[in-house]
């Protein structure tokens, strides 16, 4: 239950806790406070600039299968999950009046020369072993499906189920739905956590007063290792890894693509993400660069060369933006989501490069275990303390 006074400032002064308050507004945060809050509890999000990290940046991309990594079999399975989830998760923020901008559109990979497409296949073929809905694409069937596509394609594959949603409208609609659903926002940074008698219990701000809740769930992206009084050790070592991103404007009455469009050019992965009103959103890098959010002109000529030379039509859009993002990054590539050692003190974050496809199943498992104590399967297997090992790739 909520029990607020007002301050002389007018600003609203949590006198008493909230079952749990969530530090970060991104898809993470919002959406596991929108769905504990239809649950019944009393939720509080903090965040000076809510949906404006990763989760702005992002292209949206729900790709499981696109996304399948050598020697990441156990991510794959979870990714499908957290596919499957999108179709009911998409509905129900509609049915409150909140469209995300869900889009079952499928994605059409190619290769640009003939060693793209020998890696293509190679991967086209471990795909295939594990039982992924993906088809091989001549050339000539790569061009029927994207008519816009460069004659110097060489081919690739079709596949049906990896889909989109746009990540700014998903913001938007997640805090509306916050809204409508009564979570409290307060627009603030989180310093640190407040300990009392080996758990935690509340929040300190950077200029409002101190929040207390039942829980405290740390959400906040890359930034989810650097809150304050945190025994060392307990939040998890979640890194920054930056990617730049282009968005590009042609009509939307005439789309130059219909499906999103990923490709090999000479060895270097490149994608197109075309979202209802014309946007193409081209990505992406990938740099351990630390926390940098500066857009390097040279990663933008990069991508832009690549979009090009797989769609040439890109040459007559508008470019409307270039922005970079981090990427909650965890060591072996698997989120983390769930309590950590310190009672009162939980962790959503880790999503890496899907952390936008996690959006529904993450959010259910953290309303789960704010609910009922307990994080429910296939995140379950993913706690907060687990040994680490580094991951078998890093793009
Ligand atoms: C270029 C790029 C492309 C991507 N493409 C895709 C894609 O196609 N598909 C996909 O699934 N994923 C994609 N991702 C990954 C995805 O964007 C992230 O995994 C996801 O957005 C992470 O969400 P989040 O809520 O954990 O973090 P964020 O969206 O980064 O949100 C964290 C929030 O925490 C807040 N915060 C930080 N510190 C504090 C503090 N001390 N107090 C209060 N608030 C704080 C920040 O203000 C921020 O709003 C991409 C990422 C990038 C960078």
């Amino acid at each position: 239950m909520w029990a607020t006074a007002r301050s002389s400032h007018n600003i609203d002064v949590m006198a008493t806790g909230a079952d749990a308050v969530v530090i970060g507004g991104g898809v993470i945060g919002l959406s596991a406070a929108w769905e504990a809050a239809q649950r019944g509890l009393s939720v509080c999000v903090v965040d000076p600039a809510p949906g404006h990290g990763a989760s702005w940046v992002a292209a949206g991309m729900l790709a499981p299968v696109t996304e399948a990594t050598f020697g990441e079999e156990p991510l794959v399975r979870l990714a499908l999950a957290a596919s499957d989830r999108w179709p009911g998760f998409a509905r129900r923020l509609e049915e409150a009046g909140a469209d995300p901008g869900f889009r079952a559109c499928g994605t059409v990979v190619v290769a640009a020369d003939a060693s793209d497409r020998a890696a293509v296949d190679r991967v086209l073929a471990y795909q295939q072993e594990l039982g992924l809905e993906v088809r091989r694409l001549s050339a000539s069937e790569c061009r029927a499906l994207v008519p816009a596509l460069s004659p110097g394609v060489r081919g690739g594959a079709a596949v049906p189920g990896d889909h989109q949603v746009d990540n700014r409208r998903l913001v938007a609609a997640l805090l509306a739905a916050c809204d409508a659903a009564g979570v409290r926002m307060v627009a603030d940074r989180a310093e640190a956590v407040i300990m009392a008698g080996g758990r935690v219990s509340g929040v300190v701000l950077a200029g409002g007063p101190p929040l207390t809740a039942g829980t405290v769930v740390v959400a906040a992206g890359a930034h989810s290792s650097g809150l304050g009084g945190v025994p060392e050790g307990v939040l998890p070592p979640v890194r920054p890894v930056k990617g730049h991103v282009v968005r590009l404007r042609g009509p939307a009455s005439a789309p130059l693509l219909e499906q999103t469009l990923r490709g090999l050019v000479h060895g270097r992965p490149c994608y197109l993400v075309p979202r209802q009103d014309g946007t193409v959103v081209v990505g992406a890098t990938s740099e351990e660069r630390g926390f940098d959010l500066s857009v390097q002109a040279g990663a933008v000529h990069t991508l832009l060369d690549d979009a090009r030379t797989l769609l040439p039509g890109v040459d007559e859009l508008e470019l409307v933006e270039c922005i970079a993002g981090l990427r909650p990054g965890s060591p072996d590539n698997y989120p983390w989501v769930g309590p950590t050692v310190v009672p009162g003190l939980a962790v959503a974050t880790g999503h890496y490069r899907n952390g936008i496809l996690f959006t529904a199943l993450t959010a259910d498992a953290v309303a789960t275990f704010l609910e009922r104590g307990a994080v429910p399967p296939p995140l379950d297997a993913y706690p907060p303390g687990r040994a680490l090992e580094p991951a078998a790739h890093t793009p």
